[in-house]
């Protein structure tokens, strides 16, 4: 079985529509795919749909942009009950302030470069989940960088003056309510420093403590030394271990497929969702 846990579709800033995501990943030769956009739950019925016309099992997911003492942490779900107030609220919130983070940005951008809001909203589809990398895709059709990568080495870096943060809950906050909506809370590429700093493994802890079940190990932002440091931490903390993709179609070089998850650990997955979860994977099961 080929299992990949970790994809966004243009529900949020992945270039293809969830359906497409789906197709992908049955052309990849992948028996499951998790669908995890950052911040909505927008993109499930149509991938569970294309999953089934397909015969690839759909996972429904998130992935839920968190912030630690300044430092930026993704916290993976799976299987939540997508109507669960407390936790629905959250992601509304992270939303509605990634909106006015990114009109921030456009706005010094636009001095600058003459980018303005209705450039970044071309590149928009429908109420996805806004991110830097819909700005990149306005930066580039303005011929200002050739691509999404050169727009996050230059005026979208966290270290440019036209950065300007968004507002994201506590992770441990965000573990316990994925918790209480009977998802399965999976902590993202936890080691990939290239993006910037990192949590610890005494903050692991604390989200072990909160309910975290799993870690992302298999991830291309994570050297070997990191994967094997990982590897035991989650050992020791009797962690589940997952590996993805993290693909986002054309915009960024991740392959669908690249990383994979083992079959004990998806039924692991599965096994711990709460009753809340949707149909409690069955579509996932049964397929
Ligand atoms: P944001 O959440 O709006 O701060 O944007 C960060 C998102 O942009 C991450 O979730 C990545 O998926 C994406 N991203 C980060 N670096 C790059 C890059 N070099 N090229 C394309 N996408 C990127
Ligand atoms: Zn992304
Ligand atoms: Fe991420
Ligand atoms: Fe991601």
């Amino acid at each position: 079985m080929r299992i990949d846990l970790h994809t966004h579709s243009d529900a949020s800033d992945g270039t293809q529509p969830p359906a497409d995501v789906v197709a992908s990943a049955a052309a990849a030769g992948l028996d499951v795919v998790a669908l995890t956009d950052h911040d909505t739950s927008a993109g499930w019925a149509e991938a569970v749909a294309a999953g089934e016309r397909l015969g690839v099992r759909v996972l429904p997911g998130v992935e839920i942009s968190c912030l630690q003492r300044g430092i930026s942490v993704h916290l993976l779900s799976y299987l939540h009950d997508p109507a669960h107030h407390a936790l629905a609220a959250l992601l509304d919130g992270s939303r509605t302030s990634r909106l006015t983070r990114a009109r921030s940005m456009v706005e010094r951008l636009g001095v600058d470069t003459g980018l303005t809001w209705e450039d970044v909203l071309a590149q928009v589809h429908g109420d996805a989940t806004v991110g830097r990398p819909h700005i990149a895709d306005a930066l580039v059709a303005k011929g200002l960088v050739p691509d999404r990568d050169e727009a996050f080495a230059t005026w979208l870096s966290g270290r440019s003056r036209y950065f300007v943060p968004h507002s994201a809950p506590d992770p441990l906050e965000a573990v316990r309510l994925v918790r209480e909506a009977g998802g399965v809370p999976v902590l993202a590429h936890p080691a990939a420093s290239k993006r910037g700093s990192c949590i610890g493994d005494t903050d692991i802890d604390e989200m072990v403590d909160a309910g975290l079940l799993g870690l992302e190990v298999d991830h291309r932002d994570h050297s070997e030394d990191e994967r094997a440091h990982l590897r035991d931490v989650a050992a020791g903390l009797g962690l589940l271990v997952t590996g993805s993709s993290d693909y986002h179609g054309a915009g960024k070089k991740n392959l669908i497929g690249e990383n994979l998850t083992s079959p004990d650990v998806l039924e692991g997955v599965l096994a711990a969702a709460g009753p809340a979860a949707p149909g409690r994977g069955r579509h996932v099961l049964d397929a």
